[in-house]
This record gives structure tokens, C-alpha cells and sequence, in this order.
């Protein structure tokens, strides 16, 4: 009958465009696959070029063993591997590819073209995939190893090529998984370099562990080295003050390959668990090792997970191994002050936080017209006069006054310390904390009370953002505005400030918002808006605090301390570090070996 639909065998090309997308989601993805390739070829050094996020170039050269010509046109054929050759090969897979999908599906979303030479051959030579199009091999110049050049991803398909993100973003999932795998395989070195600047240039061996982290960690890790009978635990955990509210500084990896495994990730919150604040993760870089029947990674080649034979045994051997490491290290000071305990985190600072989002605009910020205050050398304390009618009018209970802290004179120590007499004892105070903690608080009531001035500047404040920065800017912008800041896109590569909150005046709003746009991944991009909202607070509160090394004048030092029984949980910073140590007369005579007479 006319119009019924007749059954087709899909064209093979189709087929493969298909298949494609179950390989090739985004630049990232073909950064992995070619970087994986390259590590099963025996490279021991890889580089990887890429430009316009990967969407115009991918480029990976390695010293791998190379491709013999007459292989050379199978690498291109889908379901064409070297790397598994029965059943049984299934279940213990060692090599990272097995498959035998990537260059095909590559190749047909792109152009792409292989040039290959094995150390025994004269010749390099050379093929090319133009969007499943395959010509070749022809006779080329190039070293022993591999070459894989991969331009304009998705030219064949508008539709992928679209939901591609800005360039900026793409190069951050690209950056991700090259980290990712210099990581997992450290006796390879990497040279990555994007719109030809190099971004991370990685010797083998040579301290690859601390690679995922910021330069600033290096000295704030601990080993972690473990055995249980066959399963091997190895790597290393940033101190807790390292615990981030997100979790790129969380790589984990099992038998070579990064995952996100509840389990282990479970595990590592616990050993952790009294020591950063809730909410918060650890950093660490954990590789875990064991016989191949131990653990299925077949699971879903691009989800990231495998499913463990012993799931218990896992989790019990990563906490174990984290625990013996946080308690094997001096993590207490020598002299064993009381440092007050972290209270757990008010459900009410997570309530106002969501409240925030749920309040109407119009009563949130109120624009004043005014011009923009010179910013003030130091800051004198209280940047903010101690706030009336909050707390008690919303069933909240206000810390009790601590009443082993009239202030008796303290004096300031190295510029960063205060110290003063109490009743029992003494306290010492980290000023830069206990301030962020004072103001985080004030910013908070006022996000409760709903007025958060903003403080309009006559001349828009400009500077230069790129566009992952612009997309960044474009997702907070609502909240921000909330906030008191309006900042927005000025032209394709600049942010123009047109009004910042008039309680952050001692703060340079360009430096505040590049700061802001320049926390790199997608850090912002991927976290809930209370995280987001969390952590611009706490941006704002570190800002706008005295620093250590700040000289305060004695008013000042009066000011600070007087504030600090009027906010809650002042015994610690946004960032759950104590803000107070405290010595009783007690510990005093115990260490002067007073006690006893
Ligand atoms: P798979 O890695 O799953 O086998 P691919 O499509 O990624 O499938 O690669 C197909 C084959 O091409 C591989 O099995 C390997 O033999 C060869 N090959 C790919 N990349 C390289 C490389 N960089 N060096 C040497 N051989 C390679
Ligand atoms: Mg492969």
C-alpha cells in the first residue's frame, strides 16, 4: 500500500554517525580516546594541541609504537581492534581501549587524518577519514609513532557541533581529561598546550601526583600507602583545611582509570569526618589497584563507573588507609591548646541560603544613587555596624555571649594574631578568621533581612574576560544582581561593573568579579545555587576581612573582639578553620609543670 513505511538497512556511513555519538559527546571525549590509544601504543611521551577548545584542532603526537601500513586502513574500520581477540579477553581487560570504535567514529565526525610509523619501518605513512570518507595510506613524512589530527569536529553534524559549549568550558573538560590521565599514568610525560600557550607541561614521574592540584597544596598533602592482601591503595590526601564545597580536587582512579566511585567517594568523607566541615571534600588523589576479576570497568566505557566484586572491602580499606594517614600526621600543634570544637553547621545558614532564591527581587537590593567611596587603606574592623533586629524575630537563638571573654586589653601579635586574658585563661585569635567569620555572618542577616544595598558607580568599571568567563557571568548574573552587583558582558570580551554592594566598599569590584570568574573548571557552572551563593559569600567575607599582617590600631582590635560574641559560631571561619585557640590556667600549670605541688 502506498505510504507505508518500507524497512531499510541504514547506509553504513549513517550507521557510524551514529555510532559516533556513543563515543564522541565532545572534544574531551576525543582527547580520551586518542590520549589512551596513545598510552596503549607504549608512548612514554605524548603531546597534546588544541585549538578553539578542540572544535577547531585536536592534535596528540606520541612515540608509541606506530601502526605497520598494512594495518593502517583497519584502524579506520569500526569494530577494527588489536586489543581483544576473544571472550575471555573481555573479563580481564588491561589495555584502555577494546572496542575498536574510536578512529572510525572520530573519523566520521570529523577530519581526520593518522600519520604512523613503527620503528622498523623506512617510512611514515599516512590516512585520512573525512567524515567516514577513508583515503589512503599514502607514503608521508613523520617520525616513529603516532600522529592523530582531528579539525573540525561535527562539521557534518550541525546539530552536535551546536550543543558544543563555549570555547573556554570545552577547554576546560579537555584540560580535565588530559589531567585525568597524566595521573593514572605517571611514567608518561605530557606537554598540553591550548591556542598553542602550554598549559601543563608534565615530566614522567616527577611529582605527577600533586598535578591535579593548585601549585599552593603542594605542601599540604599526606601519603596514603596501603595493601590488603591483593588490592593496593596509593596516593595522597590534602590536609583538611584543603576540603573544598566542590570536588575538583578529588581524582580517584581504579585499575588506571578515573572514576566516580560512591564507595570510595563515601569512604573518604568518613575518614574526613570531624575534621572539615560538613558539605565540604576532601582533596585527594587516589589510585586503586587490584586483580582484574576484582572489578567489572565495563560497566559503561564513558560513565565513569565499574561495579565491584567487594564493594565493603573497598570502602573499608579507603577510609582505613585515609584514617591511619590523617592520624599518623602531626595534625595537633605541639602544645596542646583547646581549640574550640567546629559546631555543626546551622540548618539556618542552609535555610537562608535557599530563602534567598525564593524572596522577590524588588524587595531584595535597594539601589542607592550615589558615587563610588574611595576604597579605605585598612579596613577597621567591623566593616559593618553590628546588625539589630535579626536573629531572635525568626526563632533563631543567638550565641550565648561568652562569658569568659570581657575584653581585657589584647594585644596583637605578628600583625595577624590577637591575643587576650579571660577569666580562665587566655585566647588567641586569628584576626583574618575571625573577621571573615564576623562578616560572613553580617552578610548573611542582611541576605535574611533583605537589604542588601547596592551602591551604583557613576562610570561603569570595565576589564577583559574571555568567553567561558562572559558564560560564567551570564549564569550567576541573576544572583548577583540579588546580591547588589550588577556586572554584565561588554562586547564579545569584556565585563562592564555598573553597581556593587555599598557594604563591600573597601572591596576593588574588578578584582572581586575577575577573581570570581576566573575560579576555572566548572566549578561554578556545576554546582547548585546554594553552593554558588555559599561560596560568593564566602568570597566576599575573605575579601573584605583584615588580612594577617594587617596592623590594627587598638580601637580597632576593641572593635573586632566586641563583635565576637555577637555571631554565631565565631569559634570558627567561613572555611570551618578555628578562629580562637584557647589555654585554661590549667594547661598553662600543666606545661610549666606547675601541677602537683
Ligand atoms: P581500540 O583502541 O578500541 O582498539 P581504536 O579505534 O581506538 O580502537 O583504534 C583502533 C586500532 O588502531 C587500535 O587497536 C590500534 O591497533 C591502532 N591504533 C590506534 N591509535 C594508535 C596509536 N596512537 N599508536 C598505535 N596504534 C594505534
Ligand atoms: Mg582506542
Amino acid at each position: 500500500m502506498d505510504g507505508r513505511p518500507v524497512i531499510r538497512q541504514l547506509p553504513q556511513a549513517l550507521i557510524n554517525r551514529i555510532a559516533a555519538g556513543e563515543v564522541v559527546e565532545r572534544p574531551a571525549s576525543v582527547v580520551k580516546e586518542l590520549i589512551e590509544n596513545a598510552i596503549d601504543a607504549g608512548a612514554t611521551q605524548i603531546t597534546i594541541d588544541i585549538e578553539e577548545g578542540g572544535r577547531k584542532l585536536i592534535r596528540i603526537v606520541d612515540d608509541g609504537r606506530g601502526i605497520a601500513p598494512d594495518q593502517l586502513p583497519l584502524a579506520f574500520a569500526p569494530h577494527a581492534t588489536s586489543k581483544l581477540t576473544d571472550d575471555a579477553d573481555l573479563l580481564s581487560i588491561r589495555t584502555m581501549g577494546f572496542r575498536g570504535e574510536a578512529l572510525a567514529s572520530i573519523g566520521s565526525v570529523s577530519r581526520c587524518r593518522i600519520v604512523t610509523r613503527t620503528n622498523d619501518g623506512d617510512a611514515a605513512f599516512g590516512m585520512d577519514n573525512t567524515g567516514g570518507e577513508v583515503t589512503g595510506p599514502t607514503p608521508a613524512a613523520g617520525n616513529v609513532g603516532t600522529t592523530v589530527e582531528v579539525r573540525d569536529l561535527f562539521f557534518n553534524v550541525p546539530a552536535r557541533r551546536k550543543f558544543l559549549k563555549a570555547t573556554g568550558t570545552e577547554s576546560s573538560y579537555v584540560t580535565e581529561t588530559v589531567l585525568k590521565l597524566a595521573l593514572a599514568n605517571p611514567s608518561v610525560g605530557f606537554r598540553y598546550s591550548r591556542d598553542g600557550k602550554v598549559a601543563h607541561d608534565l615530566p614522567p614521574g616527577v611529582d605527577r601526583l600533586l598535578a591535579g592540584w593548585p601549585k599552593e597544596f603542594r605542601d599540604q598533602h599526606l601519603a596514603v600507602d596501603r595493601r590488603d592482601q591483593d588490592y593496593h591503595l596509593h596516593g595522597i590526601v590534602g590536609l583538611p583545611e584543603l576540603a573544598a564545597p566542590h570536588m575538583r580536587y578529588q581524582y580517584l582512579f581504579v585499575a588506571g582509570r578515573p572514576v566516580k566511585d560512591r564507595h570510595m567517594i563515601h569512604a573518604l568523607r568518613e575518614a574526613f569526618r570531624g575534621l572539615c566541615e560538613p558539605g565540604r571534600h576532601p582533596a585527594a588523589v587516589l589510585m586503586l589497584n587490584l586483580p582484574p576479576g576484582a572489578v567489572d570497568v565495563n560497566v559503561h566505557p564513558q560513565k565513569l563507573e565499574v561495579r565491584f566484586r567487594e564493594s565493603n572491602r573497598v570502602h573499608a580499606l579507603v577510609m582505613s588507609s585515609v584514617k591511619q594517614a590523617l592520624l599518623g600526621a602531626n595534625l595537633a600543634p605541639k602544645l596542646k591548646p583547646k581549640v574550640e570544637e567546629p559546631e555543626p553547621p546551622r540548618e539556618n545558614v542552609r535555610e537562608t541560603l535557599a530563602a534567598f532564591f525564593k524572596q522577590d527581587l524588588q524587595q531584595q537590593t535597594r539601589l542607592e544613587n550615589v558615587q563610588p567611596v574611595e576604597t579605605t587603606e585598612v579596613a577597621a574592623p567591623p566593616a559593618v555596624p553590628p546588625s539589630q533586629g535579626d536573629g531572635s524575630s525568626n526563632g533563631e537563638s543567638r550565641e550565648e555571649v561568652d562569658p569568659a571573654l570581657p575584653i581585657r586589653g589584647a594585644i596583637q601579635l605578628h600583625n595577624s594574631y590577637l591575643v587576650t586574658q579571660t577569666d580562665d585563661g587566655m585566647v588567641i585569635i586569628d584576626q583574618h578568621a575571625l573577621h571573615e567569620r564576623i562578616i560572613f555572618e553580617d552578610l548573611l542577616q542582611r541576605i535574611r533581612r533583605g537589604n542588601l544595598e547596592s551602591q551604583h558607580l557613576l562610570m561603569p568599571l570595565t576589564f577583559d574576560a574571555d568567553g567561558r568567563q562572559l558564560e560564567v557571568l551570564e549564569t550567576l548574573r541573576p544572583m548577583l544582581l540579588r546580591l547588589g552587583i550588577d556586572a554584565e558582558a561588554f562586547g564579545p570580551d569584556a565585563v562592564a561593573v555598573r553597581s556593587f554592594p555599598s557594604f563591600l566598599h573597601k572591596l576593588d569590584p574588578v578584582d572581586f568579579l575577575q577573581q570570581l570568574l576566573q575560579r576555572d573548571e566548572s566549578e561554578l557552572e556545576k554546582a547548585d545555587d546554594e553552593t554558588v551563593l555559599h561560596e560568593v559569600l564566602d568570597m566576599m567575607s575573605c575579601k573584605a576581612a583584615v588580612k594577617a599582617g594587617d596592623p590594627l590600631t587598638p580601637e580597632e582590635i576593641t572593635a573586632l573582639l566586641a563583635r565576637r560574641d555577637l555571631v554565631s559560631r565565631s569559634s570558627n571561619c567561613p572555611h570551618g578553620r578555628p578562629t580562637t585557640l584557647r589555654l585554661s590556667l590549667t594547661d598553662l600549670e600543666r606545661q610549666f609543670k606547675r601541677t602537683g605541688f
